[in-house]
């Protein structure tokens, strides 16, 4: 089910309080229109009646899409530093709804499901997308350490690779600002690299690490250690 409440918010810009329709769950399922919103990056943007400044609120709930086998617990940008944490409480959620707590029905559907753990909306976004076009979205991942290794600039902390489209049997990614998530520089493959990747036994092992944890993302490679989990 898709939860919607109309929330007062302080307006960032004015201060101004703000009726806001935030979201608690995604059911792109039965509400396909919401996922098309993600998808075309205006999903919780709003313009402030009192000021006019355009906004978005950072994303934090879960996003179900049984169709395309799909579970992601999405969470704001500034968190990714806590990503350990924030995926124990991103598990319990999932755990919940379709694990051991949950009618046998739920668990029977949540076998299917691919779970991830997404920080930012042009994260989610990517997951939708790859989705979407029947893509792994390990591979792409992989695809995105090969871009890294063969560009002559290490990755930047402050931006994050992305895969954005598909177009004329090319890959399009760019590096998007992991603040204000604006894509600076583009980056165009053939999409055969992904087939490439796959046939390779070379990249086992970093697809066994990308796949250990929810948050499925070359960043996490790239993060501090977190602490010990408890
Ligand atoms: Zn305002």
């Amino acid at each position: 089910m898709s939860i919607i409440r109309t929330t007062p918010i302080p307006c960032p810009a004015c201060g101004g309080a703000v009726d806001f329709p935030l979201v608690h769950s995604v059911n792109a399922d039965r509400r396909p229109d919401l996922r098309e919103d993600i998808l075309s990056t205006v999903f919780q943007r709003q313009a402030c009646p009192n000021c006019g400044t355009e906004f978005r609120v950072a994303p934090e709930f879960n996003y179900l899409d049984l169709g395309r086998r799909q579970w992601i617990a999405a969470w704001p940008a500034d968190r990714m530093g806590d990503w350990s944490a924030v995926a124990e409480r991103a598990r319990q959620a999932f755990e919940q709804a379709f694990g051991g707590g949950a009618p046998a029905s739920a668990r029977e559907l949540g076998k299917g499901l691919r779970c991830r753990l997404t920080f930012g909306w042009a994260a989610l976004r990517e997951k939708v997308f790859i989705a979407g076009a029947g893509l792994d979205d390990v591979t792409v991942e992989l695809a995105k350490m090969a871009l890294i290794r063969d560009s002559r600039q290490p990755p930047l902390g402050s931006a994050a690779l992305r895969l954005l489209a598909i177009q004329d049997a090319r890959l399009v990614f760019g590096w998007q600002d992991l603040q204000d998530e604006s894509a600076t520089e583009l980056i165009e493959v053939d999409a055969q690299l992904l087939a490439e990747i796959e046939a390779e036994g070379e990249w086992a092992e970093l697809r066994q690490r990308l796949s250990s944890e929810m948050f499925v993302d070359v960043l996490r490679l790239f993060l501090p250690t977190p602490e010990l989990q408890s």
